[in-house]
């Protein structure tokens, strides 16, 4: 099936150290697929230089609206190019990232898990650290995590929300420990007002499949949790990857809209199929 684009909200660059192109070469993208919006989350500093090689720092705030801005204004009236984030939630850094989503201009920010307490799950250079893992336990400490960001409140989007299978681990089949634990991570994000991020970047990862699984989609639909995509592009050939087979998967649960943002407020625009 194909479907009218709709925005993709979440693209790096290059200060993250693992993605490559200018915002400029991620719009020129965009504009050739067709988008009318797209929005830029890069992963976001941390306090204490955590996890440094992997997100930009401080004192790269400061360029990355610059490059922002610059770009916006050289697509104005063809491309709509929203200011993004794309932060951890990491417990202890709260007030960090408030004090950060507070200081400058937002259109959104994507609240994503990448660590449960200092095991950075999704790091291929962490491989050894599964071995031996209760698996349920990992999953349902991965939900509770994602619970826990989106009680806090300060995120728009809850980002890639089912990241530990990437690298294919699965839980036992049927346990009711680990859906327990998934539905009140589903509740907290109803609960928040955020939308849920449904993402292309699982089909390019081991586990070979679109964040989140159906079930999860089919379940945050019967809620009424709104959908955001995302690509979750680190080079500019990836936007917009897998748009069709996501909005698919959301058409084929009821979805009718994704959520769009700007200045933080949501907005509902319709998927068109074609
Ligand atoms: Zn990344
Ligand atoms: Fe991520
Ligand atoms: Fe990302």
């Amino acid at each position: 099936m194909r479907f009218a684009p709709v925005p993709d909200y979440h693209m790096h660059t290059p200060r993250c150290h693992h993605a490559i192109g200018s915002i400029r070469d991620y719009a020129a993208v965009a504009v050739q697929l067709g988008l009318s919006e797209i929005g830029m989350s890069d992963h976001s500093p941390m306090p204490n230089g955590f996890d440094a090689a992997w997100r930009m720092q401080d004192d790269e705030l400061a360029g990355y609206l610059d490059e922002l801005e610059q770009t916006r204004e050289r697509f104005a009236g063809r491309l709509a190019i929203r200011r993004g984030l794309e932060a951890d939630y990491h417990p202890g850094s709260e007030a960090y990232v408030a004090d950060m989503i507070a200081s400058h201009p937002w259109d959104y920010i994507i609240g994503s898990v990448h660590y449960i307490g200092d095991w950075g799950f999704d790091n291929p250079d962490n491989m050894e650290q599964w071995q031996g893992r209760d698996l349920d336990d990992a999953y349902c400490a991965y939900f509770e995590t994602v619970a826990a960001s989106a009680r806090t409140g300060m995120f728009d989007i809850i980002g890639h929300p089912d990241l530990i299978k990437k690298f294919g681990h699965r839980p036992t089949p049927g346990s009711r420990r680990v859906a327990e634990t998934m539905e009140a991570m589903l509740q907290a994000v109803k609960e928040a007002g955020a939308a849920l991020e449904i993402s292309s970047a699982g089909l390019r990862k081991p586990v070979g499949e679109v964040y989140p699984h159906g079930a999860m989609i089919a379940r945050a639909a019967e809620l009424k949790i709104p959908f955001a995509f995302g690509s979750d592009a680190h080079a500019p050939g990836e936007v917009g990857h897998a748009m069709d087979t996501c909005l698919a998967m959301l058409t084929a649960c009821g979805v009718q809209e994704v959520a769009a943002f700007e200045q933080r407020r949501m907005r509902l625009l319709p998927i068109t199929p074609l």
